[in-house]
């Protein structure tokens, strides 16, 4: 069985596969069968994929594979019905997902993990405890998004967020190769619009993706609407300042003509109060966007307690007296530990 990753299907993209397929000297229909026994069909055993002809079956693990990662534990919420996977890969790195059904609005949402760690050490999240490990390859986040499917019992996935583990554009080159795989009408043919990008704040990587023509939803970290507040709680903000920030996202959404959404983790007494509110509200007007306001998920190894409801909606109404468009998203997932920062992922060895 080939087991080098350039050998794994699921890290070529849908064209790659069929490129592949002709160095091997294999007809080219052959790899649509392929990617459809995987894609559409779930089954991830050449031997399994019963159109292909016998001496192919034998052949194929011969020269590719196909790599899965295994499911180590799996809690299902008892309130929203979200799921999340504890997967282990290839190399003993283990990272999680998290798949998040609406049947009332027939919404099927994967949150992936892009590495195993992260390097940024925002105040109120769990994934960059332990540090930095690796880049995912395309294959272990695109195994993600299959093993999600596979619990979607046959329902279509309509939205990938990459909000869980990991920095996605700090991944950059696997991120837009995974973009367009999750594009592909050979693979899960699920539209740039549904599929949204979160980020701390990385701002070279917000220029370079405002190049890339892409109609992906970008979804930036920003908790704070000043150096000091958003310094606290997110060492990013060193290398990339508020206002530094906010001139490259008004640069992305003059060229991609999209808007931005900014999530807004509220923690009491931190960046939850009237002034910074006010603050926010200035420092966002005129600009083609909406705010996320999350209250906080609590995490044991943090001190941070959510506001009370009251002032969480008085958060809101100011900013939206301002004529900020603002949300209050309560977290899916926090009973399995799911939510907004409470991701983990243990790596085997420490860069
Ligand atoms: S919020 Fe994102 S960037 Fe910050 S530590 Fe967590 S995973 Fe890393």
């Amino acid at each position: 069985m080939a087991s080098e990753s350039s050998n794994n299907v699921l890290n070529l993209t849908p064209d790659q596969l069929k490129a592949k397929f002709k160095e091997l000297g294999i007809e080219a229909y052959r790899a649509d069968q392929v990617l459809d026994w995987i894609y559409e069909k779930g089954v991830y055993d050449f031997s399994k994929m019963t159109n292909l002809s016998l001496p192919l079956r034998e052949k194929l693990p011969t020269v590719l594979s196909i790599q899965m990662p295994e499911q180590v534990a799996r809690h299902k919420s008892d309130g929203d019905q979200s799921t999340k996977l504890l997967l282990k890969l290839a190399n003993g790195d283990t990272v999680e997902t998290v798949y998040m059904p609406m049947p009332k609005v027939d919404r099927q949402t994967v949150c992936v993990s892009t590495q195993v760690g992260c390097k940024f050490h925002c105040a109120f999240c769990a994934s960059g405890q332990n540090g930095f490990f690796r880049n995912l390859k395309m294959g272990e986040i695109i195994a993600q998004v299959l093993l999600a499917r596979d619990l979607s019992k046959n329902k279509k996935l309509t939205n990938i967020v990459f909000m869980g583990i990991g920095e996605p554009l700090d991944n950059y080159p696997e991120l837009l190769k995974t973009i367009r795989t999750l594009n592909s009408k050979n693979a899960f043919g699920i539209g740039a619009r549904k599929i949204t990008i979160s980020t701390c704040g990385v701002v070279p990587k917000i220029e370079a993706l405002s190049d890339e023509g892409l109609q992906v939803e970008l979804s930036v970290s920003l908790h704070g609407p000043n150096d000091t507040v958003r310094g606290a709680v997110m060492p990013v903000n060193q290398a990339y300042p508020v206002r530094m920030l906010i001139d490259t996202c008004k640069k992305y959404v003059k060229k991609t003509k999209r808007s931005i959404t900014f999530e807004y983790i509220l923690i009491k007494g931190v960046n939850a109060g009237e002034r910074e509110a006010r603050e926010l509200t200035r420092l966002l007007k005129g600009m083609l966007c909406k705010i996320n306001l999350i209250p906080y998920n609590p995490i044991e190894e943090f001190p941070h307690v959510a506001p009370s409801y009251e002032e969480v909606v008085n958060f809101q109404q100011i900013l939206q007296e301002g004529g900020i468009r603002t949300t209050v998203r309560f977290s899916k997932g926090q009973d399995i530990q799911a939510a907004c920062g409470q991701l983990r992922s243990i790596g085997l060895k420490k860069k």
